[in-house]
């Protein structure tokens, strides 16, 4: 088959992209001094760039390549769709095939009590719908006053101008204005960096305390809703500590709020169920999705809620929805993904075989002298690194310098470790195999030696 890549040369293409393209989350002068990275191809947990380098995706894309690349199944299923049908909206009283038949999927793959979705094209969209369906689910039930939503510092919930304020990013909050009224944060069950001299299990009861506390502040009577993510992803794979979740469960059992559990992340499969709540036994009320929904290959996300939600919801018309709510593509993609998933066994397999065994071989990492814990859940895993083991020390150095530092080493070492300030990450697609992890964890090791000896000489294994 022909290629529609542009086969230009790697320097061409990068002139280009810099004059023209303004890329999220990317400092445009660092762009056009370095060139981006231009990726051609994927295939399984592998990407090609221009360049024809092969490089092990542990990323995932960006949390999100949950089937792995290349599958004709889907490039299939998608040229099928758009022959037959390629748009049509789901607006007033009207429907379509491909969203019918997803939606009753998800429903039977979703906990039990949340049968119903809103689609929308992607997370941020479905966390902005979140936003006004549990303040207009409030108002219909006759308690206009409950409007505030808790979240927390660190969370990410999205970049639109609604979800980038449902999420706790300071730097995101410092550009254009934000965050929106009406939203409160508490702080993240962050132990590592935050817990003092606490063990985990007192400092997770402490955090998810804070959400008791920050109901009786703004009054019970003001407060629509709490929404987090079971793991925190963007924020750096922050695994709450065991007590966390039951703690933030029960709170929100004794008071009448929603939970919103933001599972665009750890949905479909990353933590080695079908979705972050049944691993963490967390039931919410609303839980948003996208990513590995579609495992990226169409743009496409929602809100699932429960049915006492929908049933509220159903009182009124609400006066929301995005022209690519439930796209006829995306939701055949979404569901040809899902049908695969179930297929092949694949979040079974996650949960028996290769979690497991990259579980045994990531907190192995903890034993390197530049690391200072090393944290999994299912395929999504985390690395701190410190200038003193002992000491869970941050270093003297601005935040993010040794992160840099080592995720160019990877670079180097062709794998994709994404870096978060000083914490290293990684979220693999799910059908990585074990041979895969063994050459996932060479060249994490590779790259920390590297990195590490690099901070030595430089002089920055100094604790700040
Ligand atoms: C990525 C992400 C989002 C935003 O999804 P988009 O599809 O980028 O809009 C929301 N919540 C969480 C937890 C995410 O990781």
């Amino acid at each position: 088959m022909n290629k529609i890549t542009n086969h230009l040369p790697t320097e061409e293409l990068q002139a280009i992209d810099a004059a023209h393209h303004m890329h999220p989350f990317t400092a445009g002068g660092q762009l056009a001094l370095r060139g981006a990275r231009v990726i051609t191809a994927a295939k399984g947990v592998t990407l090609t760039d221009s360049e024809g380098t092969e490089i092990l995706d542990g990323m995932a894309g960006l949390w999100c390549v949950n089937i792995g690349y290349g599958r004709e199944e889907l490039a299939d299923v998608a040229a099928r769709q758009m022959r037959e049908l390629p748009y049509y909206n789901t607006f007033f009283m009207t429907t379509h095939v491909p969203a019918i038949a997803l939606s009753q999927k998800l429903a039977e793959l979703a906990p039990d009590n949340l049968n119903q979705v809103f689609f929308a094209a992607g997370g941020s969209e479905a966390n902005d719908t979140n936003i006004r369906l549990v303040r207009t689910y409030w108002t219909e039930k006759g308690k206009p006053s409950k409007q505030v939503i808790i979240s927390r510092h660190n969370a990410y919930h999205g970049s639109s101008v609604g979800s980038a304020s449902l999420g706790g990013m300071s730097a995101m909050h410092a550009q254009g204005g934000l965050p929106i009224p009406g939203i409160e944060y508490i702080d993240q069950p962050h132990w590592y960096a935050e817990g003092g001299e606490m063990n985990p299990q007192e400092f997770g009861l402490e955090r998810a305390r804070q959400l008791e506390a920050k109901i009786a502040e703004l009054g019970e009577e003001n407060v629509a809703a709490f929404i987090a993510e079971p793991v925190q992803g963007a924020g750096g794979v922050i695994i709450p500590p065991e007590s966390y979740w039951p703690e933030i469960q029960r709170i929100c059992d004794a008071h009448e709020i929603l939970l919103i559990a933001d599972e665009v992340i750890t949905g479909f499969g990353r933590t080695g169920n079908w979705f972050g709540s049944e691993t963490f036994a967390i039931r919410p009320d609303i839980m948003t999705i996208a990513k590995g929904l579609s495992s990226g290959y169409a743009p496409i996300g929602g809100s699932m809620v429960s049915d006492e939600v929908a049933e509220v919801m159903a009182g009124c018309e609400f006066n929301h929805g995005y022209t690519y709510s439930g796209h006829p593509v995306a939701a055949a993609v979404a569901l040809e993904n899902l049908r695969i998933m179930q297929e092949e066994k694949l979040v079974e397999k996650v949960q028996d075989v290769t979690a497991p065994y990259l579980k045994q071989k990531w907190e192995a990492l903890g034993d390197h002298p530049f690391v200072g814990e090393a944290r999994i859940s299912g395929m999504m895993a985390s690395l701190a690194l410190t200038p003193d083991k002992g000491a869970r020390a941050p270093f003297a150095a601005p935040s993010g310098t040794l992160g840099y530092m080592c995720r160019d080493r990877c670079f180097a070492n062709k794998l994709i470790m994404r870096h978060v300030g000083d914490r290293m990450v990684i979220a693999p697609p799910l059908v990585i195999t074990k041979s895969e992890i063994d050459t996932l964890i060479e060249r994490a090791t590779r790259s920390l030696d590297e990195a590490y000896a690099q901070a030595v000489a430089d002089g920055l294994m100094v604790a700040g």
